[in-house]
């Protein structure tokens, strides 16, 4: 007999280092779910903007299951087809001419911010190696890149942290200029700001950063681990705002829900890494790389990508109305399918209420921090699941209201 687990069993079990919904989802198809008492979801989460494909893709599954009846991991003392074919993916679509591959978003960051302190060590010596991050900024949970996002909240507990980390305002070019130095050794920097809002960065703001990382010689890091893949309409948002990064980091959607992060940068600051100075044993296993491998080609597609640019605006047509009726937003903002609903002053706090009321209604969505909802839908996602979706919001932005 399997063992009975409820919601209860979290708090009875597991490390409480989240606070999970009050319901338990058991099966998910396309932007559907359903929990275990059979209750369905519309899910504009997409697993924190992971199930870029939705929920059990018939292409994906099929391409997950025949690689399982071959080979799952060898360890990287051997490569295998799956990770060189999604290598080469990679570089033919980006700027990039290497690939380093692991199993999450703080892992490749991880790995971009060795890369540039070592491709300075290595030119310039020990002195050159401060990173600028910027206020907000979230790159995940490891000690260097929680120090490294913008968010004490997240990071001051775990002191004493990585040393020569500088943050400054987001969006603030100017301050980017005044510590900017010939010790910075990289700049690393979220095109959107996800969990810190949804703030798109200004073009004139990364390109102030690219001229700057060219006068110091310093790495541009650009972390798309939530706006890659195809996110914002865009196969990643450099190639939107026409900002080339030495090094960009990739993630979540990469796997469309298979456990996958990928580091991508070029041949001259690659080669500073030799066998032996960084890796993961999981990292670019036949598993993962061919789920991803399969994903990126059914997301890298002028149909896929113009198609997240349309149901960008179905989203921007239903919330407007939806604040016509309830003037409950301040903005509404993001780019293709990352999209934040920031709630008015007289509602500052609620995000997360609103979002408890949209499950119930049937609906889940994200927050984005105390005061945004936040959507990251799969990119494929249907007409009429986006207006039914918004239909549920809508009846709990109508009682958070009443
Ligand atoms: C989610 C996220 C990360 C961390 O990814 P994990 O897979 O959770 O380690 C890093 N950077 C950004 C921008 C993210 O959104």
């Amino acid at each position: 007999m399997e063992q009975q687990v409820t919601r209860h069993s979290f708090d009875d079990w597991m490390v409480p280092v989240y606070s999970p919904a009050s319901f338990i989802p058991v099966r998910g198809e396309g932007s559907r779910l359903w929990d275990q008492q059979g209750k369905e979801y519309l899910d504009f989460a997409g697993g924190i903007a992971v199930n870029a494909l939705g929920h059990a893709h018939p292409e994906v599954k099929k391409t997950l299951i025949e690689q399982a009846g071959k080979l799952w991991h060898v360890g990287n003392g051997y490569t295998n087809e799956p990770v060189l074919r999604l290598a080469k993916q990679l570089i033919d679509a980006t700027f990039a001419q290497k690939v380093f591959f692991c199993n999450s978003g703080a892992e490749a960051n991880e790995a971009a911010l060795k890369l540039a302190r070592k491709v300075a060590r290595d030119s310039a010596g020990e002195s050159k190696n401060q990173i600028l991050a910027f206020n907000n900024a979230f790159h995940g949970r490891t000690l260097f890149t929680v120090s490294a996002g913008g968010q004490p909240k997240y990071s001051q507990d775990f002191a004493p942290l990585p040393a020569g980390i500088h943050h400054v305002p987001f969006n603030d070019l100017a301050a980017a200029e005044a510590f900017i130095s010939e010790q910075t050794c990289a700049v690393i920097v979220e095109p959107i700001q996800g969990e810190g809002g949804v703030v798109p960065a200004d073009r004139a703001f990364l390109q102030g950063l690219r001229e700057l990382c060219d006068r110091y010689q310093a790495l541009l890091i650009f972390d798309e681990v939530q706006t890659g893949v195809g996110r914002t309409g865009h196969l990643y948002a450099y190639q939107d705002y026409g900002v080339v990064p030495d090094v960009l980091t990739t993630a979540k959607a990469l796997g469309g829900g298979f456990p996958i992060g990928a580091m991508l940068t070029l041949d001259k600051y690659a080669k500073t890494m030799q066998p032996g100075t960084h890796g993961t044993t999981y990292g670019g296993n036949p598993l993962a790389t061919a789920v991803a491998g399969k994903v990126f080609s059914l997301i890298n597609t002028p149909t896929v990508l113009q198609g997240v640019g349309e149901r960008h605006q179905w989203f921007i047509d239903g919330l407007t109305r939806i604040n016509e009726r309830y003037p409950l937003f301040a903005e509404i903002r993001g780019k293709g399918l990352l999209i934040g609903v920031e709630l008015s002053a007289n509602y500052a706090g609620k995000a997360k209420q609103l979002t408890n009321l949209a499950a119930e209604e049937g609906l889940i969505a994200l927050i984005a921090g105390p005061d945004v909802v936040r959507f990251a839908p799969a990119l494929i996602i249907d007409r009429a699941d986006v207006e039914e979706g918004l239909a549920r919001f809508e009846r709990a932005v109508s009682r958070l209201c009443a």
